[in-house]
C-alpha cells in the first residue's frame, strides 16, 4: 500500500456562514520511498494538508491511510503511538531541545518510546549527517544548519517510514540547505522512506520527486520535477 493517501479531504475551520475550506475534496496518493513538495501562497492549506495526513489534525470529511493504516477518525492515543513509531518530523527552526546536547536530543524519541538507547547508535546517526564531532555540542553552540542536521539525526534514529518536513531549509543559507537536501535524498534513495515537505524554496522543491500546488485548499497542478531527475 501507498506511504500517504489523502481521499476526498476536507477540513474547514469556523461555524457553518463562515465556514473556512483549508482543504477541499483533496485527493493524492504519496507512494513508498517518495519524495513530494507542497508548494501554494500563504493560506492556501499546506499546513493544514501537512497536519492532517500526519495525523495531527482531524479531516472534516474524507480518509486518510498512513504508512500501512487508516488513520480516518483514529484516536489520539493511537495516533501518538503510531507518530512515535512511525513517522518523524522537521522543523523550519530545528525544535531542538536547548538545555540538551546534540546526543542528548537525538536519544529523545528513543527514550520516549521506552526503547534503551544505545550511545553506539546515537553516534553512529550523528555520523551519519556529519556531526561525528558535535555530539556534546548543545544547540546554541551549532550553526544553523548543523542544527537542522541534528534535527534530522533525531528523525533518522527512529528509521520513521514517513518524515514530514516543514519548511526545512527556510532558516538556513544555501550551502547548509544543500546539505540538508541531499540527506533527505539519502533517506529517499538509500532507505526508502517517504518524504513530504512543504516549502517555499525552489531549490527544495527541485529535489522533490514531484510538487503538488495548492491554491485555495485545493490541488491546482502535480508536477513531476525534472531537474531532480536529471541530478539525480
Ligand atoms: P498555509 O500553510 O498554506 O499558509 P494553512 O493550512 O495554514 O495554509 O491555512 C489554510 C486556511 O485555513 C487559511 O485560510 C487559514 O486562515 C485557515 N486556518 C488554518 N488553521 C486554522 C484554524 N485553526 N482556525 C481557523 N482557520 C484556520
Ligand atoms: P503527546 O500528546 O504524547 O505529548 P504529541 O501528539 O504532542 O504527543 O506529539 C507526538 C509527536 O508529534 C511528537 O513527535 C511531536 O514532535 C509531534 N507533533 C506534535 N504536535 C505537532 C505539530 N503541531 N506539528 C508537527 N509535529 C507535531
Amino acid at each position: 500500500s501507498a506511504a500517504i493517501e489523502l481521499r476526498g479531504a476536507t477540513r474547514h475551520y469556523g461555524p457553518k456562514r463562515e465556514r473556512v475550506r483549508a482543504l477541499d475534496n483533496v485527493s493524492v496518493v504519496c507512494g513508498r520511498g517518495s519524495w513530494t513538495a507542497v508548494m501554494g501562497p500563504s493560506g492556501s492549506g499546506k499546513s493544514t494538508l501537512l497536519h492532517c495526513a500526519a495525523g495531527l489534525e482531524q479531516l472534516s470529511s474524507g480518509q486518510v491511510h498512513l504508512a500501512g493504516k487508516d488513520i480516518t477518525g483514529a484516536s489520539d492515543r493511537e495516533l501518538t503511538e503510531l507518530r512515535r513509531r512511525d513517522i518523524g518530523f522537521v522543523f523550519q527552526n530545528f525544535n531542538l531541545v536547548a538545555s540538551l546536547t546534540a546526543e542528548q536530543n537525538v536519544a529523545l524519541p528513543l527514550k520516549l518510546a521506552g526503547v534503551r538507547v544505545p550511545t553506539a547508535q546515537v553516534r553512529e546517526v550523528l555520523a551519519s549527517v556529519g556531526l561525528a564531532d558535535r555530539g556534546k555540542h548543545r544547540p546554541r553552540e551549532l550553526s544553523g544548519g548543523q542544527q537542522q542536521r541534528v534535527a534530522i539525526a533525531r528523525a533518522m534514529v527512529m528509521r520513521p517510514k514517513v518524515l514530514f518536513a516543514d519548511e526545512p531549509t527556510g532558516a538556513l543559507d544555501s550551502n547548509s540547505a544543500r546539505q540538508v537536501l541531499r540527506l533527505l535524498r539519502d533517506m529517499v534513495d538509500g532507505a526508502g522512506q517517504t518524504i513530504v515537505m512543504v516549502t517555499h524554496d525552489p531549490a527544495a522543491a527541485a529535489s522533490a520527486d514531484s510538487v503538488l500546488f495548492l491554491s485555495d485548499g485545493r490541488i491546482v497542478d502535480h508536477a513531476v520535477a525534472p531537474t531532480a531527475r536529471e541530478v539525480a
